[in-house]
């Protein structure tokens, strides 16, 4: 090799990693130990990809087929090196993925750090997230990676000391694989002692199925256990251990909220070691919405990227499914519509759902956060329907006209609803607050009827299938047909009673409503005598047979429906405004100003229902004309 090409080429980083990395080398991290984690993680990695990439080319493994990962201090060079055999990089791969931001996770914690002006809180975050290769500059001045992707001749050097910029040349390698060597900072001396080694080995890596082997004067002693955590039995296993298997692989950083570990035994065999998350990750609503579940066969890494294996409704589900059954080298084509994985997907799904609940029965307020996080997405299942409906449906939480601002179940709704109450009533908006104040729910309300108040944007959408909840239809308030009148009234110490002379007389109403019709024609569907206001004068319903108003908004933005459907514009009797306008209607029925009136409020409707005024010009004009006749008269 001549000494130009060994030279090789100097680039920069990519900007967020010349951050990420100002910040990493001066950190006064504590937890610095991380690092070898980190490293050790990604040779484990390497090895999986080898392992898996082998079952169709057994020629990458020829004649070095045992995977193992080793360490190797040198205290006179004070250097750290961290070598596998793994699948190895080529220079682009060199260069993509370990001088731009390619892992997702560290991505999102250089977003969270230029969020966060004030830095105070950054250490902590490097814990949280941890910054995977990137962790090395903590320990080490100098980082050397030299590779050789498998398959291929050449071999590379990458060079680095995290301040900017990194060299790649031409290097030596006898066989494939990676050397990561860590020339250690004068504070990280520590590193290189065996001892200290060995136990952040065991305690971080242990469960990385590849042994790794410590170097200690000529011998070489494999310090984990390299076998499968998800193989061990359980009573084997820490709590501290799966948290660990958790981090690697998940590539997160937080507690799991719940561990799922089984093995099937039977027709079909396999063991799944699942987590579900305590944290929202960061990429739950990616347009992609795939599952994070990857597929092993008999202890070998196949597959994260199998589609039948997890509906992608589980997707905030990470962890692994191995399987005793399916044939090793499966490809993609055969894992699909694969009869026994779609058992294997069946029982695991009714487990995690089963697991779930549980956990809402043990737990009920930390249930509630899980439903904060990941209820959204758990409620695409219900839109997908199939088997596991009812169990999704006793698992939703909402918040309801009578939470008190915790959360209800379906379960608890259908307890407490009123005698003669066949119904699930509910509203959809886009805020919890929005929605208390709808008019449509004030009969509701003062009936003690509980109103369940939706604002998922999948709401709309799994209420257009599921249609009910033990034998309970659900039923939107914005809709007309529901005859409050059966309900008393519940009455509020202190409240007035409404004296019937004050009631204007239904032949006045009727009077006024039909006025009304006449004057707004057929801008509505109907113009009615509600009941289920109380307080304000008019909203809008939608007709009995109509679409709950919210959902045909909602098309209506996404041009999946023409024109919005007429409404029904309903009045309220006993509010003060629409009592002085039948007092009016019964001296004169064909008072001019009900047209000013009925126009005005129709608009005040919609507005009310944020739903566009055909013509607001006439409506400023209406208001202005009234505002004038009433300081003229106040004056
Ligand atoms: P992550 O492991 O989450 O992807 P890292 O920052 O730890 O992120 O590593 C970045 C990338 O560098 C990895 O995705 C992998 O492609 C590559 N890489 C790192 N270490 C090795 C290794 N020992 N062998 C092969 N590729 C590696
Ligand atoms: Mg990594």
């Amino acid at each position: 090799m001549d000494s130009e090409a060994h030279q090789g080429e100097t680039r920069q980083f990519e900007a967020e990693v010349s951050k990420l990395l100002d910040l990493v080398i001066n950190s006064l991290y504590t937890n610095k130990e991380i690092f070898l984690r980190e490293l050790v993680s990604n040779a484990s990695d390497a090895c999986d990809k080898l392992r898996h990439a082998a079952l169709t080319q057994p020629e990458l493994t020829a004649g070095d087929s045992e995977f193992r990962i080793e360490i190797v201090p040198d205290q006179a060079a004070g250097t750290l090196s961290i070598i596998d055999n793994g699948i190895g990089m080529n220079r682009e791969d060199l260069v993509s993925n370990l001088g731009t931001i390619a892992r997702s996770g560290t991505a999102a914690f250089v977003e969270q750090m230029n969020a966060d002006k004030d830095k105070s809180g950054d250490m902590a975050l490097i814990g949280r997230f941890g910054v995977g290769f990137y962790s090395a500059f903590m320990v080490a001045e100098q980082v050397t990676v030299s590779t050789r992707r498998a398959g291929e001749a050449e071999a590379w050097e990458w060079q680095s000391d995290g301040r900017g910029s990194f060299t790649i040349a031409q290097g030596e390698r006898a066989g494939r694989g990676t050397t990561v060597t860590l020339k250690m900072r004068e504070d990280a001396k520590e590193f290189l002692e065996p001892f200290r080694l060995r136990s952040i080995i065991r305690k971080y890596s242990d469960h990385i199925a590849v042994p790794i082997k410590i170097k200690e004067g000529d011998k070489l002693e494999t310090v984990n256990q390299a076998s499968a955590l998800w193989m061990r039995p359980k009573s084997e296993i820490t709590s501290e251990q799966y948290t660990e298997f958790y981090h690697h692989v998940a590539h997160a950083f937080d507690d799991p909220w719940l561990t799922i570990h089984n093995r099937a035994e039977g027709t079909i065999e396999y063991t799944n070691l699942l987590f579900v998350p305590s944290t929202k990750p960061f990429d739950l609503f990616d347009p992609e919405r795939k599952h994070q579940v990857k597929l092993y066969v008999r202890r070998v890494f196949v597959t994260d990227n199998c589609p039948d294996l997890m509906p992608t409704w589980l997707r905030f589900v990470r962890g692994v499914v191995d399987s005793e059954d399916l044939p090793l080298n499966v490809s993609r084509e055969t894992l699909q519509h694969n009869p026994i994985l779609a058992r294997i997907r069946q029982a695991v799904v009714k487990r995690v759902l089963g697991e779930i609940e549980k956990k809402a029965e043990k737990a009920p307020e930390e249930y509630a956060t899980f439903w904060e996080n990941f209820g959204a997405v758990l409620k695409e299942g219900l839109y997908e329907g199939g088997e596991n409906r009812d169990a999704l449906l006793k698992l939703a939480r909402f918040h309801s006209t009578t939470d008190e601002g915790g959360l209800v179940s379906l379960t608890d709704y259908v307890g407490r609803m009123k005698e003669g109450q066949s119904e699930i009533y509910y509203i959809a908006g886009d805020s919890i607050a929005a929605l208390r104040r709808s008019p449509q729910i004030e009969g509701f309300v003062k009936r003690g009827l509980e109103v369940l108040l939706m604002t998922d944007p999948v709401d709309e959408f799994w209420l257009q299938t599921v249609h009910e909840f033990e034998d309970k239809a659900f039923r939107s308030v914005t809709r007309g047909g529901v005859d409050l009148g059966k309900f008393k009234a519940e009455e509020k110490e202190g409240e007035d009673e409404k004296s019937a002379e004050e009631a204007p007389a239904a032949a006045d109403i009727d009077t006024l409503v039909a006025a009304f019709k006449a004057t707004l024609g057929d801008t509505v569907q109907d113009v009615r005598v509600s009941q289920r206001l109380t307080e304000s004068p008019v909203c809008l319903v939608a007709d009995d047979s109509g679409m709950d108003l919210h959902i045909e908004r909602i098309l209506k933005q996404h041009n999946q429906i023409g024109d919005l459907s007429k409404r029904v514009l309903e009045i309220n009797p006993d509010n003060g405004l629409i009592r002085a306008l039948a007092g009016r209607a019964a001296e004169n029925a064909a008072d001019p100003l009900f047209e000013t009136a009925a126009q005005l409020l129709l608009d005040q409707a919609r507005i009310l229902e944020g739903e566009p005024l055909p013509d607001p010009g006439a409506f400023s004009r209406r208001m202005t004309e009234l505002m004038a006749k009433g300081i003229a008269a106040a004056a």
